[in-house]
């Protein structure tokens, strides 16, 4: 028998109960779980989700339950910038400020980046594993999402898990797998049904995962939200958005980029892609060395090498802003990339070109593990 859990009528979402999640109603009652967590990117719907989120938390009164997690990019991301005398956040750092307006404090924020495997970790960008591996994510095979952003989230929260197993009286130890009950985690994302059909058929609450040590279900508070009533919600609460929607840092006329997350991604618009080029012209040729040294392109139905020539073309968007990225971090990433593409790749070339169909585009602010 179906266990469907929501029907899109078009006009907002009709929810069923979900099967199961530890709620057993069609959103869920916080007070159900042991930990909260809302998934910040840094973006507009992040601060909307997030605004939503601690109402419930509050409603339920287990506001101490919520914590925040950003998983960040590094340099892939939108950085920081001083324009004409001010400074405007980067990603991550708004990320923090939006958990401190929530109401979070700052030693429940998380943030955390894919780190090396060994003895002495360090920072592994998502360029460098697209140089070592030899190919470019794609919407079929997302690696960017699942071991940059999900994976990290697991690991991040692993320690907080342990603490709770303990607290909560589930076992004697932190280490321990055989718990009285799974530790329940709810995860909050910022997705909304007026990003793309996909969001819209994906429930607002579902159980992706259970076992003996973790119960993980996701909620989407935001979903039936239209972004106009996004942006309204900005405007109501006066917490500022990220400089690259504008068409300047400080503009505020959202004219800049539609989405914030990774400067270059590989499922944005032409237009966020060619701002992404001319605002970040050093990030995008070392995407396009990549391209040249793998033999695969940024995306199958266009290059960066294109993407760079078509953004200084007439008629193309106004960068508003140059960054000319000489930071520590980009510098470590522009030789972890080259020491990566000296190496083999770890996928051949030839069957990385392979597949080339056109993708379709987001129109969000986030993709499905920056929410
Ligand atoms: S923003 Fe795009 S490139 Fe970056 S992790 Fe998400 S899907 Fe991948």
């Amino acid at each position: 028998m179906s266990t469907q859990l929501e029907l899109d009528t078009g006009a907002t979402t009709t929810l069923l109960v979900p099967e199961g999640t530890v709620t057993r109603d069609a959103l869920p009652n916080l007070a159900d779980y042991d930990l909260i967590v809302g998934n910040l990117s840094g973006g507009k719907d992040s601060w909307l989700m997030q605004s939503l989120l601690m109402n419930a938390a509050r409603e339920a009164g287990v506001e101490d339950r919520v914590w925040t997690f950003h998983a960040t990019l590094g340099p892939m991301e939108w950085p920081g910038v001083t324009y004409e005398g001010q400074y405007y956040p980067s990603v991550s750092e708004l990320a923090a400020q939006q958990s401190l307006a929530s109401g979070v404090p700052a030693e429940r924020h998380i943030e955390a980046t894919k780190m090396t495997l060994g003895d002495n970790p360090q920072p592994y960008d998502l360029l460098t594993y697209i140089a070592a591996y030899g190919r470019f994510p794609r919407l079929g095979t997302r690696f960017c999402t699942k071991g940059f952003k999900e994976q990290v989230e697991e690991a991040a929260f692993t320690p907080v898990i342990n603490d709770l197993k303990v607290s909560l009286g589930l076992a004697s130890k932190p280490t321990a797998i055989k718990l009285t009950r799974p530790v329940r985690r709810l995860k909050s994302l910022g997705l909304r049904s007026d990003e793309s059909r996909d969001r819209a058929k994906r429930p607002a609450y579902q159980n992706p995962m259970v076992n003996g040590v973790r119960h993980l279900d996701e909620w989407c508070p935001a979903k039936d939200w239209k972004t106009h009533e996004v942006w309204e919600h900005h405007e109501t609460t006066g917490f500022p958005w990220h400089w690259t929607y504008d068409s300047h840092p400080g503009a505020k006329d959202r004219r800049g980029t539609s989405r914030c997350s990774c400067s270059e991604c590989v499922l944005a618009s032409r237009r966020d892609n060619l701002l992404g080029a001319a605002r970040r012209p050093r990030l995008a040729q070392l995407i396009a060395h990549v391209e040249t040294v793998r033999g695969d392109t940024f995306r199958p139905d266009i290059s960066m090498h294109q993407l760079i020539a078509l953004s200084r073309k007439p008629g193309a968007p106004d960068p508003g802003v140059v960054i000319t990225d000489e930071t520590p971090e980009f510098e470590a990433m522009e030789r972890s990339v080259m020491d990566a593409l000296s190496l083999p790749p770890r996928k051949e070339p030839d069957l990385a070109a392979r597949h080339r169909t056109v993708l379709p585009l987001l129109t969000t602010d986030s993709c499905n593990g920056c929410a």
